[in-house]
């Protein structure tokens, strides 16, 4: 990819849910990891996607200048008060390299700035985004090994790493825990995140439970490509795992994903 640019398939405004206050959201293009439950399909490769709705043809993503994205964001600035710019995707950290030039010039600007992080990149990319991010808003999924590489197709190891260093710096931390039936939410699985969550107790801000939902269905059938299927978590079961996070003293939220 070229370095110069970066292949966002949309930039929202006014979004309320994705970090503090009024917030800019730019999703990226490209990601390592396939959650069979992802709301996001034409985020996950890194290329422009051909699609087909009601008939129509259209394509997902398109490239933009460092330069250009700056200028887009800053065209909401007077409304970041507070709230800021939001990397999401995708992984937005792996488009790291151009996006270091987009943060300096925003923060340069008093922007705020948060990413939306799975945390399955390289050292390289979380040091760079460490040094010019200021939230980071960070999934839990998975926490065993093979069942990772299995479901999400990623190296937990790694994101473990990653989580422990974003730990030891001084940024802020939120984490999302999307919870997927016969994907995330058997007992082991929930057993481990909340001894996760206890250990970090005191460098979390939020934990939100994310409640699993269809809304990217439409986007499956548009690019024809065949999506996960899950059954609902029950709400008792919901709140069973609620009450178990708040345990561990950390302030918990029930959200939809
Ligand atoms: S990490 Fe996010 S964008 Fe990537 S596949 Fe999973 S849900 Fe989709």
């Amino acid at each position: 990819m070229n370095k110069k640019r970066l292949l966002v398939s949309n930039i929202q405004r006014f979004s309320l849910h994705d970090g503090p206050g009024i917030r800019t959201t730019v999703f990226l293009m490209g990601c390592p990891l396939r959650c069979p439950w992802c709301a996001n399909p034409e985020n996950q490769r890194a290329e422009i996607q051909n699609y087909v709705k009601d008939g129509q043809e259209g394509r997902f993503g398109r490239y933009i200048s460092t330069g250009e994205l700056i200028e887009e964001c800053l065209k909401d600035k007077a409304f970041y008060c507070p709230g800021g710019v939001t990397f999401s995707g995708g992984e937005p950290l792996l488009q790291m390299d151009a996006l270091m030039p987009v943060c300096e010039g925003l923060r340069a600007e008093g922007v705020h700035l948060t990413a939306e992080t799975s945390l399955f990149v390289s050292q390289e990319k979380l040091k760079m985004a460490l040094a010019r991010i200021d939230l980071f808003l960070v999934d839990v999924k998975i926490l065993e090994e093979s069942r990772g590489k299995e479901v999400l197709g990623g190296d937990v190891s790694i994101y473990l790493e990653n989580l422990e260093q974003l730990m030891q710096s001084d940024k802020k931390v939120i984490l999302r825990i999307p919870v997927i039936a016969g994907y995330t939410d058997d007992r082991e699985n929930q057993k481990k995140v909340c001894a996760l969550i206890g250990k970090y107790r005191n460098r979390i801000e939020k934990v939100e439970l994310l409640e699993g939902h269809r809304l990217g269905m439409p986007k499956y059938q548009a690019l024809g490509w065949p999506a996960g299927q899950y059954e609902e978590v029950s709400s008792e079961q919901m709140q069973e795992y609620f009450s178990a996070i708040c345990e561990q003293g950390v302030p918990t939220e029930l959200c939809r994903i």
